[in-house]
């Protein structure tokens, strides 16, 4: 069994960006820009958006984050989006999911800019991806394809098993891997929560991509000998052991599942790191798209 360590993958992809963003500078370039928008203070949240913002310094990017209150209205959080739009310095603008019950997400992502989608959510890039078309892929199954592309795993002709079919995960991670190009030409299984005998289709995959959201829920039986398991999982489960009180597993049952394994991504560790990587790349790639 061997570990794709997803902190170990993106130092590496981190320090190439830094190089391309040192070069883009000397020639006259601006730094890349991002733009964060976090409403209300979730704590995963607060989390996650906290870890962009520091990994946009450590790669010479520039970072805005811009914390709204959570009783903001619609009407105000997408005047805040269009003014992101038309500022001529912001280069990327991602909005920090879940919001507010009050606010609906599709009508704040369909406000974004698609030139300025590194998020990869807006319904333009998800139609260029469903095409083939060059676009910003959502950060999540983007970062998996650059650690698959890391370790030199090519997936062409393989059974593909995606369990959990969420637009930002799930679905879009689907399509990339059945598309004709160097990084798909898989056979592709997408299961969900109306699936009828998931363990039968686990147990013919050579890959499982797990993103359920349900701690320890792909089993050893699940999952045959020589699997490639990429564990997208990220759930806070109790731990008194820990002096928070809980701490974070996948959605894979990792102790058990990993010796059976070819390759397996940990948690945490694994998938997490690789998602702030593609959102980092959408955003250099935005500012080359643009130069
Ligand atoms: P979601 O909650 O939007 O969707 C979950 C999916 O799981 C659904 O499509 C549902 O059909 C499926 N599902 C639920 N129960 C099932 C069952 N019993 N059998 C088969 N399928 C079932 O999910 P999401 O937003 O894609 O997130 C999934 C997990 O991935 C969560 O733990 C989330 O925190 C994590 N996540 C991690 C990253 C990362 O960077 N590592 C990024 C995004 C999401």
């Amino acid at each position: 069994m061997k570990l794709l360590d997803g902190a170990l993958v993106a130092a590496h992809y981190k320090e190439q960006i830094k190089e391309e963003v040192k070069t883009l500078v000397s020639k006259g370039s601006k730094k890349p820009h991002l733009a964060a928008i976090l409403v209300g203070n979730n704590p995963a949240s607060e989390a996650y958006v906290g870890a962009k913002v520091r990994t946009c310094e450590e790669i010479g990017f520039a970072s805005t984050l811009l914390r709204l209150d959570a009783s903001i209205d619609e009407a105000s959080l997408l005047k805040e989006i269009a003014a992101l739009n038309e500022n001529k310095d912001v280069d990327g603008i991602l909005v920090q999911l879940p919001l507010p019950k009050h606010i609906r997400e599709a009508a704040i992502i369909n406000a974004i800019d698609p030139a300025k989608d590194v998020d990869g959510f807006h319904p333009v890039s998800i139609g260029k991806l469903v095409l083939g078309e060059d676009t910003f892929l959502p950060a999540t199954p983007y970062g998996i394809l650059l650690m698959l592309s890391y370790y030199g795993i090519n997936l062409s002709g393989k059974h593909c098993v995606v369990i959990g079919r969420s637009n930002i995960v799930g679905t879009p991670m689907s399509i990339l891997l059945s598309r004709n190009n160097a990084y798909g030409n898989a056979t592709v299984t997408l299961t969900h929560s109306k699936t009828k005998d998931l363990k039968a289709h686990c147990l013919q995959a050579d890959v499982i991509i797990a993103a359920i959201g349900i701690p320890y829920f792909l089993k050893a039986d699940m999952v045959k000998e020589g699997a490639i398991v990429i564990d997208v999982g990220i759930n806070r489960i109790e731990d008194a052991s820990k002096k928070s009180g809980s701490r974070l597993v996948g959605d894979v049952d990792f102790d058990t599942v990993a010796p059976k394994c070819s390759y397996i991504t940990p948690v945490p560790k694994g998938v997490g790191p690789m998602t702030i990587c593609g959102l980092m790349q959408n955003t250099l790639n935005a500012v080359k798209n643009k130069n």
